[in-house]
Order: structure tokens, then C-alpha cells, then sequence
């Protein structure tokens, strides 16, 4: 009798749990969740999407408006061709006078000296007047001169910058400095689309802005991971994708020369500039870091371009939790990894 008992309660206790589980999705995970897609929109001279997955419609949509608020937001103050934002205001008067900036921009341009530090300046937050000389040579479809990649060079040096963390200024050592947050600019608002997706009730996301991309949590249909296309440099191959990453949750950054470059006399110069010759990067076509955070991501890929292979392997099997794949260029096209890459490769 006493064992009768037993098997009832076990029994009931069984029944609950399975309409438990069944009440709150762990069953019919899909039908629970909603997925939505902003789709392609123009932002930071590239596209930028966002694909939220949530409990519901309205919460999915509140996530991708506030994600690409933040996104705009970035642009504006961070942008270096709109002449309003505060990188043009700081850029215009921070040799006479140290300039006060809000703590987003502060936040990134720190960032940057400290990459500037880690990649011994391949990466390099003021390279502006490089990247203008290049740009004016572009449309003049003339190469620098020597003389010319002295001169801009001279305005160049993450160290020629002063920082002051109390009042949060900037200040410039040397006339005509130019800070120019291109090459990190990108991941930091990645990184603030996805805290506030997961702030706004997001059970997951993906967050791409020009191919630099953060994901997390819930994935689109229930797939395992998200999915991730790394485009091949070599355009004229068949094969378009060069690797399909899978990740459960992080962030991939690309830099490379096949899509962004200056074009002079017929020859592609990649936009990415080194700053201890003044010269364009050659080394690798392609460069694609994979680690926990976008910023990160973002400002290595753009250092271990100018630092080619050899050394940019040696910097990112140094780093925890970060991997490169790198691409070298035509006509070879030859791929290298660092030892943990291979996992995220589908
Ligand atoms: P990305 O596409 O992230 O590699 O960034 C490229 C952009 O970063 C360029 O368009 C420039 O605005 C900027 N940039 C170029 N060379 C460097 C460098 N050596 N360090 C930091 N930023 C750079
Ligand atoms: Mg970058």
C-alpha cells in the first residue's frame, strides 16, 4: 500500500513537469519566439542589420530600433567626414586647446591609444593625415612622394596624444593631428547595439555593421549556432564564401583590401595605413579576428593588417580568446590560422 502511494506521487510530480515544460517553451522553443530583421540599412559609409530574436513581435522591433538608436548615435559623434560630429570639432581644435568630449568618444579614443600600445602602433587612432594624403593622391590618381608621406607622417602618433581623465579632454602635441576612429569605430557600436538588445529583453542577436559582426543567444529557427559567411577575397573565384563560421556567442571582425581601397594609376591601395612608413598595407588581403568583444575585434583585424601574418599570428595566439584567419595576396590567396580558429569553422 505504502508503495502505491509512492508510485502515484511520482506519477502526478511527472505529469506537472511535463506541462510545465511544455507551458514554458522548453519544448516548442520555436513557436515561442519571434524573429525579426531590419534588413539593410545605411549607416557609417556601409550597411548595418539586425536580427533579434524575442518572446514577441513588439519586443523583437523595440530591440532593432534601439540597437540602430545607438548605432546613429555613434556615427554622429564619431564620424570623420561629417564636419559636425565631435571628432571633426575635437579635430579642429585640439592642438591650441585641450577639448572636452562626451564619455562615449573618450571611452573609444582610450581604446584606441590602447591598441595603439598593444600592436606596438600598427594600430593607430590618429593616422588622419596619412589617410587624407592618400585620399587626396587617389583623386589626383598620383602616388605620394616621399616628402609628402614625411610630412603627414610627422602629424601622426597615437603617443602625440594627451589625455586628461578628470575633465575628459583630448589634446594634440603636434599641429595638424587628425584622430580618426575608422578602424574601431564600427565594433564599439556593435558592442552598444548588443548591450542594449539584451538590455531591451532580446533572447538573442546578430549585429552586423559592414561585415563586422557580434552575435548571442537564441539563433534564428533553432539552428545550433549562428551562422556567420566569410566573403573571398580572390573576387574572381567561383567560390563567393571563403568559410562559414558557427558561433554560439561573439564577435568577427574583417579587414581587407578587396572592399574598401584607393584606386591610383589602376592599382588598388588598401585604406589601411602603416604608420611608421606612411605606406598602404600590403601584407594580407584579407584578416579576420574572432573574439568575445566587437571593439576588439574590430581594431586587431585593422593592426594585423599592417602587421602582416608572421607577427600578426604571434600577437593574436598571445591574446586569450582570440583567433585570426588570414588571407595573403593575389595571385596566392594563401590561408593561415591561428591554433584555435578551426573550431569555428563550419
Ligand atoms: P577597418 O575597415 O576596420 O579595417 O578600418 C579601416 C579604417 O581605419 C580606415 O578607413 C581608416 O579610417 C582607419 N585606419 C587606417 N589605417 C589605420 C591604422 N593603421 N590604425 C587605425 N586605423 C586606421
Ligand atoms: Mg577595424
Amino acid at each position: 500500500m505504502k508503495r502505491d502511494n509512492k508510485s502515484y506521487i511520482l506519477i502526478v510530480f511527472a505529469v506537472i513537469f511535463v506541462l510545465l515544460f511544455l507551458h514554458f517553451g522548453i519544448f516548442n522553443e520555436r513557436a515561442e519566439s519571434f524573429e525579426a530583421d531590419s534588413g539593410s540599412r545605411p549607416v557609417m559609409g556601409t550597411f548595418a542589420r539586425v536580427i533579434v530574436i524575442a518572446a514577441d513581435e513588439r519586443v523583437a522591433e523595440a530591440c532593432i530600433e534601439a540597437a540602430f538608436e545607438w548605432i546613429y548615435k555613434i556615427d554622429e559623434l564619431m564620424s570623420y567626414h561629417n564636419p559636425d560630429s565631435e571628432i571633426s570639432r575635437l579635430n579642429r581644435s585640439a592642438f591650441e586647446n585641450p577639448v572636452k568630449v562626451g564619455s562615449l568618444t573618450y571611452q573609444v579614443i582610450k581604446k584606441g591609444i590602447e591598441f595603439g600600445r598593444l600592436t606596438d602602433g600598427a594600430f593607430d587612432v590618429t593616422i588622419g593625415p596619412l589617410v587624407d594624403l592618400w585620399r587626396r593622391c587617389a583623386d589626383a590618381n598620383t602616388i605620394p612622394t616621399q616628402q609628402q608621406l614625411q610630412e603627414a607622417g610627422s602629424r601622426v602618433g597615437w603617443d602625440k596624444l594627451s589625455l586628461e581623465d578628470g575633465e575628459q579632454t583630448v589634446q594634440f602635441a603636434v599641429d595638424g593631428m587628425q584622430l580618426d576612429l575608422g578602424g574601431i569605430a564600427k565594433g564599439f557600436a556593435i558592442d552598444k547595439a548588443i548591450e542594449v538588445i539584451k538590455e531591451s529583453g532580446g533572447l538573442g542577436a546578430l549585429v552586423d555593421i559592414g561585415g563586422d559582426i557580434r552575435c548571442y543567444g537564441k539563433t534564428p529557427k533553432g539552428q545550433k549556432y549562428w551562422l556567420i559567411g566569410l566573403q573571398n577575397p580572390d573576387l574572381e573565384s567561383e567560390k563567393q564564401i571563403l568559410f562559414t563560421l558557427k558561433l554560439s556567442a561573439g564577435a568577427v571582425a574583417t579587414s581587407g583590401d578587396y572592399q574598401r581601397f584607393v584606386l591610383i594609376g589602376g592599382r588598388h591601395y588598401s585604406h589601411i595605413i602603416n604608420q611608421k612608413t606612411g605606406s598602404s598595407a600590403e601584407g594580407l588581403s584579407g584578416v579576420t579576428i574572432i573574439t568575445d568583444s566587437a571593439t576588439d575585434a574590430d581594431a586587431l583585424a585593422t593592426a594585423v593588417s599592417v602587421m602582416g601574418a608572421e607577427k600578426g599570428i604571434e600577437l593574436i595566439e598571445k591574446s586569450t580568446n582570440a583567433e585570426a584567419i588570414m588571407v595573403s595576396p593575389a595571385p596566392e590567396y594563401k590561408i593561415t590560422e591561428t591554433s584555435g580558429a578551426e573550431k569555428f569553422i563550419k
